[in-house]
This record gives C-alpha cells, structure tokens and sequence, in this order.
C-alpha cells in the first residue's frame, strides 16, 4: 500500500516508512493512495468474528504486506488483550434504536487506547526489524500521554519521553503517567504550562541534531496507523446492527477529527454508513466550518470535556483533501491562508462535506444536563465527552429508522469533575486501578528551557 500527502509535494511512502514518519515533508498528512474496498459479503462474514479477527482483516489491506501475516496478528492479539472486556468495545442498547459504543476499556479508559496499543507495538516490530531505535516526545495536558506511555512501555527499541506541566494536572492523570515505572518511560514535569512543553516538543521535531541521528517519532493523531486501527470499531459496530444488510449511523465526539476520520474510512471501503453526527463542545471549529463555513480560530476554551479542546482540528485536513478530489494543491493553498486567518470553504466540497456529515456543538451547562438525564432515562453514567455525543445524536440525527450508534470515549470514573457537578457521588474506578494512589512514582522536575529538556532526553535514552 502507498500513501500520499494531502498536500501533493511529498514523497509517496509505503505503510512502514508512513508509520515511521508522522508529519508529511510538505505539512501535509498521509492517506493511502487507494481506497481499499470490501464487498458487501465480505463484511456479512464479519458478524460475530472475534474484536481481533475483525481487525486483521479491516487492516491488512493498509500494510500492505509489509508484516507477514503471523506477525500482524500476534501484535493485533497483544493489543487487544490489554482491554478489560471480552468484547474489547461493547456495544450496548440505550433505547430502541440508539447504541453505545464503549471505547474505554483498555488500560487508561479512554478511546485513544484502542490505537495506541497497536501502535507501540507496530512501531517496535518496525524498529527491530531495522535494527534501529527511536524516541518518542509528547506534551500532554494530562490526559493522552498516560495512552501514549501505555502503548509504549513494552517496547524494546522505543524511549519515551512525556512533558506534562508540574503540579498542573490532577493527581491521578499525574499518576497514570508517572506509576509506569519500566526502563523506557520518561516522565518531565516541566516547570510551565502547557503551552510551554507543547512548544518544546515542537522545537525538539523541528530540530533534532540534539539526538545524534536517532529517529524521533510522533505518536500523535495524525500518525495514519491509529487511524488505521481506529477503522476496525466502526466495522464490528456497523456489522453487530445489521450492516452490510441496512445502513448505520454514527455520532463521534470530536476535537482533532482522527476518531470520525476513521469512520469516514470505514464508509469509503464500502461499509453503508448514512450519516456522520460531529459532536463538539464549546471549542467548535469543526460545527461552525459544517453549519456556517467558518472555518476560523477562535480562542481556546477550558470545558468539562478537556480531551476535545482545541483550537485547530488536525486531521480535518485529510477529510478536507477528499473534499476537494483529491487536489493537494488546492488544500496547501486553503491550509496556508487557515493559519493567516479566517476562510471559506468552496461550494462544491463544502455541499459533499454537508451531504453525509451534520454537526452539533454542546456547552458545559449542557454536558451537566445530559449527563443527569442520560441517566434517567437509560441508566448509563456518561462521561462528558461521551455527553456532548449523546445531546448531539438526539440533536442532529437525520432519521429515526437508521440505527445510531454514538461513540463513549471515556471512561466516567476518569472525569469525576462533571460527573460531580451532575450530581452523582463519582464512579469508581475499575478494580485494576484501586491502588493508583498508593503506587511508586517517578518523575523528574526540568525548567522550561529547550536546552535542558534536550539534554535530558539525550542522555537518559538508551
Ligand atoms: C482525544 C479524545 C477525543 C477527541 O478525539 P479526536 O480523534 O481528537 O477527534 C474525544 N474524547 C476523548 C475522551 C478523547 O480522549
């Protein structure tokens, strides 16, 4: 399989080299080439496989060959034995035709798990195979680096290295970072906020003489193997409802779009999918792009769903590309003038964008209200982020005969703020995580200068 950029001017990689790289040389993002397509018996023959079995097929046509089949399955049965459901993303009932889909079982609760799981492993395959060892850098805010750290703390060839801002995150997202304690996991509290570690993590990629040649990857969203992975949910979701043989629906809280990316991937390789609900809370790019062609920044907000605030939607770009058929050139001359100011999308693309996706952008007040009411009226204690999907599938669903299946990207336990402030005493967190307060910690306490940060990570990779 090859991948191009959306930006035209890249080279064409194929999916080891894709895997490896993260960001285009042009700024662009990497898509395959070609759609791969499934016919509608080859989905039939889904139903009921295992998670696992699933998902070899969707991805296999990705890699391309480029890991032998024994190997690709070995990486896929190790990823998934991580989560703590046999189903490893349950679907379940809420009301007569609107689902659940549950993308919080794996080891930090939350979605990105189900991507970074494999990717650690993929990354390390790839790396033994070269006979080559790599570095990781990411700033978090709190939340996705204990993901990243999770996908790859079993990884011989990788060192990573995450930046969180000291003493400004809660405790226990400090701690799910910070109580890995295996030879390959670096945690920095920077002395800054998050902005700071962010610009360092950026220079450090911009710059990377201060590793003597060592490769430093990326594992954030726009590296194309989650969205790979992330392909596989909407498959076994669709197929658990009756597709191929009627359509489905799906409502995907979203911030940097790399979730509903892979829906909108899914649908290309043949999967029926009527409609796409974008669910967005106060920080609402991608609603005001849908419903009024706004495509501008506007400030960032702090909400109760922090994991979907943003200022900028990443992977948009890639759904963009498609939009405009493909013309590199023409998401190059849009992107640039994005990041000078406001600008519109063109009619054509933006009417093919609003024919299968519709948008709803939900407030804190919001979150609280739904979160109380989902649970009157179906028992289930939603997280936030799951929250703003659930008000916006009852919002901006297009039929009430299509099954709709709303994706649940967290876990509750993990946001005990809103599920407070709605009331409720808190959610347990799951029995593997009850003496998360008590665990060894390490960290180190770095300055917010690039010179120290590198050095760090220089001397302390193996
Ligand atoms: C990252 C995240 C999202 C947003 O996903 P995107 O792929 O960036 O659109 C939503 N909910 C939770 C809990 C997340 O961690």
């Amino acid at each position: 399989m090859r991948y191009i950029s959306t930006r035209g001017a890249a080279p064409v990689l194929n999916f080891e080299e894709v895997v490896l790289t993260g960001m285009a040389s042009d700024g662009g993002l990497y898509v395959p080439e070609q759609m791969p397509q499934f016919s509608a018996e080859q989905f039939a023959e889904m139903a009921g496989l295992p998670y696992a079995e699933i998902a070899f097929r969707v991805m296999k046509p990705f890699v391309g060959g480029e890991i032998d089949d024994t190997t690709f399955r070995r990486l896929i049965d190790e990823s998934y034995a991580t989560f703590k459901h046999d189903a490893v993303v349950p679907l379940k009932q809420l009301d007569s035709n609107h689902y659940l889909l549950e993308l919080f079982h794996g080891p930090t609760l939350a979605f990105k798990d189900v991507a970074l799981q494999l990717l650690g492993r993929i990354l390390d395959h790839f790396l033994e195979k070269r006979d080559e060892k790599a570095v990781i850098m990411g700033a978090t805010s709190g939340d996705t680096g204990s993901a990243a750290i999770e996908g790859c703390r079993h990884c011989d060839n990788l060192d990573i290295f995450i930046l969180h801002p000291h003493n400004r995150v809660s405790a226990v997202q400090r701690r799910q970072m910070t109580t890995v304690l295996d030879g390959n996991v670096h945690n920095i509290a920077i002395e800054g906020n998050f902005d700071d570690a962010q610009a360092m993590v950026k220079a450090s990629f911009a710059d990377q003489n201060f590793l003597e040649g060592t490769r430093l990857i990326a594992v954030n969203s726009i590296n194309w193997a989650r969205i790979m992975a992330q392909v596989v949910y909407y498959v076994a979701a669709a197929v658990a409802v009756g597709a191929p043989h009627r359509e489905v629906s799906f409502t995907v809280p979203s911030a940097n779009f790399g979730n509903l990316f892979a829906g909108y991937i899914a649908r290309r390789m043949g999967l029926p999918v009527k409609q796409f609900v974008i669910a967005t809370n106060a920080n609402d790019i991608l609603h005001r792009t849908l419903a009024d062609n706004d495509f501008s920044k506007h400030e960032l907000q702090a909400t109760l769903a922090p994991s979907m605030d943003i200022v900028v939607s990443s992977n948009f770009e890639r759904l963009l590309f498609e939009a405009y058929d493909r013309d590199g050139a023409a998401v190059a001359d849009l992107l640039v003038r994005f990041q000078q100011g406001a600008v519109e999308i063109d009619d054509a693309p933006l009417a093919a964008l609003r024919a299968l996706f519709s948008s709803y952008s939900v407030d804190d007040d919001t979150i609280i209200e739904v979160i109380q009411e989902a649970f009157e009226h179906t028992g289930e204690l939603l997280d936030p982020h799951t929250a703003t999907g659930y008000r916006a599938a009852q919002r901006a669903r297009a039929d009430a005969t299509t099954p709709m299946i709303t994706l649940a990207t967290a876990h509750p336990a993990k946001f005990e703020d809103a599920v407070v402030r709605a009331g409720f005493e808190g959610a347990p967190l799951p029995e593997t995580m009850h003496d998360l307060m008590t665990r060894e910690e390490r960290y180190d306490v770095l300055p917010a200068e690039l010179g120290a940060v590198q050095q760090y990570v220089a001397a302390n990779r193996h």
